[in-house]
């Protein structure tokens, strides 16, 4: 090659490298609308799967909601479909009382004293607390998620109520409530978690009394959102911590990076390298059909349908966000272009 072809090949290379980079930073509101309505349509008519019914009131949602939204960092919400029906958190508030207690503890408390290794098991697997050190494994599954509970720092179970609740009220930017009819039916029900909670005690992974621990926990799983309070809890993860809607700091900045990937790793459960390897994006999921997925820096993703996968994963959800990652290239570790 002569000098000046390998002029024009290098312009060329660099002219094309500028030019994929600023697709990836430049979606324009009419990307993200189309996008959202996009996987709206091409989901809507997926039938599989069935409401969570271990929770007996989770079993007369109507299982045909769906809706989906993005929540840009700068707090601009496009969406489509049922996304003011308010639905049960269930264990996408998982990762916000994380943030809490690295913020009062810092982050090294959770992992020395909960642990961060995803467990290829079911979310409410007690077999997993045997066969790992650490017993309550990471905070994402039951277990970790009510150790984490028991770590905020209280004074009254009241107190530790109080200030779960306000923190994912600060994350949804909005004075959430809580479904007090899916609080009665958890509760009722909730033998398998009661027994978490003991062993965990009894294993000294438990940093609060049991059954506080398990009210507060369950309590936190049935406050009620809708899919744009769960983008905008998202969003807020994608804006460092400060909420775009109230502009109010929830959580230090720092901390960010450690929370998504703990979503990363664990937030679909026995699913997450899946979801990891298909969409390329920290998430949570809830058995009330909520997912929610961060791109970090930049938007939300939420969407919302009951009928669930073995795993306890929505269906509509999770293909719903996929798309959308796919369609936008902004998976973390590059374009994945599978639909
Ligand atoms: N509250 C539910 C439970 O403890 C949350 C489970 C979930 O959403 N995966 O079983």
């Amino acid at each position: 090659m002569n000098i000046t072809i390998q002029r024009v090949f290098a312009a060329v290379i660099i002219a094309l490298a500028l030019a994929s980079t600023a697709t990836a930073a430049d979606i324009t509101p009419a990307d993200f609308q189309r996008v959202v309505d996009q996987a709206y349509a091409k989901y809507k008519g997926l039938n599989e799967g069935s409401n969570a019914d271990y929770i007996p009131i989770l079993a007369e949602t109507p299982s045909d909601l769906f809706g989906v939204v993005i929540v840009t960092r700068k707090g601009a919400i496009y969406s489509a479909g049922d996304v003011n029906y308010k639905f049960a958190i269930e264990s996408i508030s998982k990762p916000f009382t994380v943030a809490l207690v690295m913020e009062q503890q810092g982050p090294n408390a959770i992992r020395e004293k909960i642990g961060l290794e995803s467990t290829g098991l079911p979310f409410n697997s007690k077999l997993a607390l045997e066969i790992h050190k650490e017993r309550s494994v990471n905070p994402l599954v039951n277990a970790g998620a009510i150790a984490t509970v028991s770590m905020v720092d209280a004074k009254s179970e009241k107190d530790r109520w109080n200030q779960v609740f306000s923190n994912i009220s600060d994350f949804a930017g909005t004075k959430l409530t809580v479904l007090e009819d899916v609080y009665e039916s958890e509760y009722e029900n909730v033998w398998g978690n009661r027994g978490i909670a003991n062993l965990l005690y009894d294993y000294k992974r438990l940093y609060s009394e049991p059954e506080e621990a398990l009210r507060v926990y369950t309590r936190q799983c049935s406050i009620g959102v809708n899919t744009i309070d769960l983008g905008v809890m998202g969003a807020t993860l994608s804006n460092q911590g400060v909420n775009p809607i109230t502009d109010k700091r929830v959580m230090p900045a720092k901390d960010v990076p450690k929370l998504l990937a703990i979503m990363a790793t664990a937030g679909f459960y026995d699913e997450s390298g899946e979801w990891l390897y298909s969409a390329g994006l920290p998430a949570k999921t809830g058995v009330g059909g909520g997912i929610l997925a961060v791109v970090p820096g930049r938007f939300a993703i939420a969407a919302f349908s009951p009928r669930l996968n073995a795993a306890g994963n929505s269906i509509r959800s999770l293909n719903a966000i996929r798309y959308i990652s796919g369609k936008l290239g902004v998976g973390l570790f590059g374009p994945n272009l599978d639909e």
